[in-house]
């Protein structure tokens, strides 16, 4: 388990308090209507049902219900405490990031370093350079006038583009959770839970149970490999890759896909996993929770954004051809890795002068590639017996599941020299 400073506990505790809920959750009403308005249009109406959200109180939470299956009325639930978390880490990564373009040599070392010292495209500022219209259409009033309020105030040290970088981190992590859920109902996984308890459509279907909170840290008192639900892990992944097709498009469709958006994309899905990381051990053995490790399902991910992206940039002709479509996704990852990184080490792990790197990007070194790898290679033949049942009945007909599938075994094949996999990214 990586070690949480209580004192930053504390500051984290009293800054939720500063929070406005009722704000925060105006704010979400406006993003959540508009995805569920999305999903209506182009699935449930035309099955003759209908999608609705629900924001409950209670502890951070997401989780799906249906009010009836045939036709499909499922009720994503987002818990408002939840919410305000998100909106937490939106509100303070500009100004972490600010302090550690400032305060530190991160980004100067970072940016010293081939091949980055030579891309056009790498950004000496905090956060990149982002234009009112990038901000959804009706939150940028709101977010135009704490921006105005922040420029004229001479002792803030924010600008209008760290303001507009909360709205969007806090929309996008908003879409990414939101779409999360809906990837569970579109590819239908109650038909492929196992046990009774969890075929009761009726009852809300929580991604953190209570059962799950601690048996990670319990001490079974014996020395027997931990067996996970590895069928419902798998499914984890397929509703993060869901998740991710899906955020894409609404971020392409709203014409707001960018490289600043794609950055704060990756900044957003990495501050949703480390998140969760609390909850986990600091290795990357098959765990009993749910949900596969954090680690992994950030790793997973973030390779099918990078390969999305990658073709996105090549189709659009932002870039010549795959190899400097290549740099880009790997600058944005390795930048969005280190700044989430620390912005999460610093708000939360104990850390002293001889910690290294902080807990969960030791995950992502190289010195537990090996462990990563294996994880994936367990949970693959889950992922592919059910994904074959999935593509049978999911709700989505134009969905990029297949193509997911097809990067995981190219990514595989890569590693064991069965095949070229060199367009995976
Ligand atoms: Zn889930």
């Amino acid at each position: 388990m990586n070690k949480i400073d209580q004192l930053k506990q504390l500051r984290l505790e009293e800054e939720s308090r500063l929070i406005d809920a009722e704000f925060v959750e105006q704010c979400a009403r406006v993003v959540l209507t508009d995805l569920v308005s999305w999903s209506n249009r182009h699935v449930f109406s035309k099955l003759g049902g209908e999608l609705s959200i629900e924001i409950p109180l209670g502890a951070p939470n997401a989780g799906v219900k249906y009010a009836s299956i045939d036709p499909p009325k499922p009720v994503v639930v987002i818990y408002l405490s939840m919410i305000t978390d998100i909106y937490r880490d939106a509100l303070t990564f500009p100004s972490i990031s600010q302090r550690l373009v400032g305060e530190t040599d991160t980004l100067t070392a970072l940016h010293e370093e081939p091949p980055w010292n030579k891309l056009p495209f790498a950004f000496p500022s905090s956060v990149p350079e982002l234009q009112p219209g990038l901000v959804h259409g009706d939150l940028s009033p709101a977010c135009e006038m704490l921006a105005a309020r922040h420029e004229e105030r001479k002792q803030s040290k924010l600008d209008a583009n760290d303001v507009r970088c909360r709205f969007i981190m806090f929309e996008l992590m908003l879409a990414w959770t939101f779409f999360h859920e809906l990837g569970h109902v579109l590819q239908r996984h109650y038909r492929l839970r196992t046990t009774a308890a969890n075929q009761d459509h009726a009852d809300v279907f929580l991604e953190w149970p209570e059962s799950d909170e601690t048996e990670d840290s319990a001490d079974t008192g014996t020395t027997e490999p931990v067996q996970g639900d590895l069928p419902a892990q798998a499914r984890e992944l397929m509703a993060d890759a869901e998740a991710m097709d899906l955020t894409l498009k609404y971020m392409h469709a709203s014409g707001r896909l960018c490289f600043a958006t794609l950055y704060l994309l990756y900044c957003s899905v990495s501050c949703m996993y480390q998140r969760f990381y609390q909850k986990y051990e600091e290795n990357l053995n098959i765990t009993k929770h749910r949900h596969p490790h954090p680690a992994l399902r950030e790793q997973v991910s973030e390779a099918f954004l990078s390969w999305s992206m990658s073709d996105y940039l090549v189709a659009r002709k932002l870039v010549p051809d795959r190899e400097h479509a290549a740099l880009v996704v790997t600058y944005i990852t390795v930048r969005a890795n280190l700044f989430v990184g620390l912005f999460r080490a610093t708000r939360i792990e104990a850390r002293d002068e001889s910690s290294g790197l902080p807990s969960y990007m030791r995950l992502q070194t190289e010195a537990h590639r090996a462990d990563m790898l294996r994880y994936q290679d367990t949970l693959m033949p889950y992922i592919e017996s059910q994904m074959a049942q999935v593509q049978q009945w999911h709700l989505l007909a134009s969905n990029r599941m297949d193509e997911w599938l097809e990067m995981l075994k190219a990514h595989q094949r890569g590693r064991t020299g069965g095949g070229d996999a060199s367009a995976a990214t």
